[in-house]
């Protein structure tokens, strides 16, 4: 703390004259939804939290669709929708080829916030942000988020990895899985990766005072994905026994998440501001359509060959379905305007279609790409986006037995709990109003930039997409310091070499 304080010292003067906010720590906790923080808040389970939240404004943050950490993380740091940023999901194809790779940040064609900052005096530090791998060359130190590409580096400066690496850190897996019989495994690896990625993030924190402070903790959502049944007896895989001995397992890990964001917390100055949030919200998954098999079936009405034309990046998670195009995919032989025939019907099929088990929608909402993409990297995007109803999950089928099952079933997947639309947002610091921000209005991913940025004191290009979050600020302290819009967001061009492209692996599921 001293050293902090001494440092902060400094660094005022040295930048006397020029306007400076108070730091800004945002802390990200993947996976974070209010429906199972609220009860442990409430029974003192989560103190820590619960303080930071007491003097917070809070509510809750709609992601971005397609809400998968890669999406809607570089939607909340960049500020721009997916069809600004230009990442849809974790895997892309490759150019004219059948090839799917692992996406990186080099398709990201929109500046971060950390990018804008550049040049502009206190440095930054990035911790472990989904889809920042290669890392950016920032004012500062970035340890790069998942998915990772093998054999590069993973911090910069490079000459930083090393010594990350000797502590111990832990980067996320690529791949989820829970073996029967592994579950304490793996919860005591998600309980191992947490505590030495806070280990790093204070030992970080205490090197200097950085300006912008960015965390991301992801075993909240690994442990959500993986843990949920055990704590559902609606699931259908529900099993007393296993229950018994591995419910509470996501209890037990954001209990001690709270403990280390307490000792985290506690390194910050009361000065700083601090803004946490999540990428998106979570749910069960007791329920599973199989969007394969359903599109090869006589009820669907579709013919064989726009059943095989209608492709999935993914092999298990089938959320985001791609029309095979002339020009874009190799074999398509539809024109551009016949694949957007075949969207739109697909769009009203699904709009209309019911699980004969329950007569309900497996659907929250159905969209079609220019729906729901915004900006000039929209193309690349899915042509169809399903937002699974509670419960449901969307499955491509099983398709390496030729989509024998029926359409609708138990889910098949390793996974019990899946990602929902409502986030967390929480901003605490010297000029909050505390306290629940207004439930009719609707604060997304796509606020959180020009809330960091009006936060720092910063002004807020003119072309992001969201707003500053403005009923959590004091009112007096937004009277006197409106925000000030100014410029636009550079584009960002980072395409990998050939020898790059060449290195990349086609990397499994990850479903983050
Ligand atoms: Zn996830």
């Amino acid at each position: 703390m001293t050293a902090v304080v001494i440092a902060t010292a400094i660094l005022t003067l040295s930048n006397c004259g020029k306007p400076q906010g108070p730091p800004l720590v945002v802390i990200g906790l993947d996976g974070a939804t209010w429906e199972k923080l609220d009860p442990w808040l409430e029974q003192g389970k989560l103190p820590n939290l619960k303080a930071l939240r007491d003097r917070s404004a809070y509510g809750t943050l709609n992601s971005v669709m397609p809400y998968l950490s890669p999406p809607a993380w570089t939607s909340a740091t960049t500020g721009v929708n997916p069809g600004r940023h230009g990442i849809f999901d974790f895997q892309r194809r490759l150019a004219d080829s059948d090839k799917i790779v692992s996406e990186t940040a080099n398709s990201r064609r929109t500046q971060p916030i950390w990018n804008l900052l550049k040049g502009e005096g206190p440095r930054v530090c990035i911790i472990n942000v989904p889809m920042t791998d290669p890392p950016d060359e920032v004012d500062g130190v970035m340890v790069s988020g998942f998915p990772h590409v093998s054999g590069r580096n993973w911090v910069y400066p490079p000459e930083r990895q090393p010594e990350i690496e000797a502590m111990g850190y832990l980067r996320d897996q690529m791949e989820m899985k829970l073996p029967g019989g592994e579950e304490q495994a793996v919860l005591d690896s998600l309980m191992l990766i947490q505590e030495k990625r806070f280990e790093l993030a204070k030992k970080l924190y205490q090197e200097e005072p950085w300006r912008l402070f960015w965390v991301v903790f992801t075993q909240t959502d690994r442990v959500q994905h993986l843990f949920w049944k055990f704590d559902d007896p609606e699931s259908p895989v529900y099993d007393p026994e296993t229950a018994e001995k591995f419910g509470g397992s996501i209890e037990r890990l954001w209990v001690r998440c709270d403990e280390l964001l307490g000792e985290f917390i506690a390194l910050i100055p009361e000065d700083a501001n601090i803004l946490v949030l999540s990428d998106h919200g979570f749910g069960p998954i007791r329920r599973e359509f199989r969007a394969g098999n359903y599109l090869r079936s006589t009820e669907s009405g579709f013919t064989r060959d726009e059943a095989i034309d209608v492709f999935t990046l993914d092999r298990s998670d089938a959320a985001r379905l791609y029309v095979r195009q002339l020009g874009k995919d190799p074999g398509a032989t539809r024109t551009s305007e016949q694949a957007r025939e075949l969207e739109a019907r697909l769009a009203e099929r699904f709009r209309t279609l019911v699980d004969p088990e329950t007569g309900k929608s497996p659907f929250d909402r159905v969209d079609e790409k220019h729906e729901i993409f915004k900006g000039e990297q929209s193309e690349k995007g899915p042509n169809i986006n399903l937002t699974p109803a509670p419960g449901y999950y969307v499955a491509l089928g099983d398709r390496d037995e030729g989509y024998q099952l029926p359409s609708f079933g138990d889910p098949r997947s390793t996974l019990s709990g899946w990602h929902r639309m409502n986030g967390i947002v929480m901003i605490a610091g010297p000029n909050i109003k505390p306290g629940p921000l207004p439930t009719n209005e609707v604060h997304s991913l796509l606020d959180v930039v020009p809330t960091a940025l009006y936060l720092l004191d910063h002004t807020i290009p003119k072309d992001l997409y969201g707003k500053v979050i403005s009923s959590g600020i004091d009112p007096a302290y937004w009277q006197a310091h409106p925000p000030v819009t100014e410029g636009l967001v550079q584009p960002e061009s980072n395409p990998l070499t050939p020898e790059e492209e060449a290195q990349i692996k086609n990397l499994p599921y990850v479903g983050g």
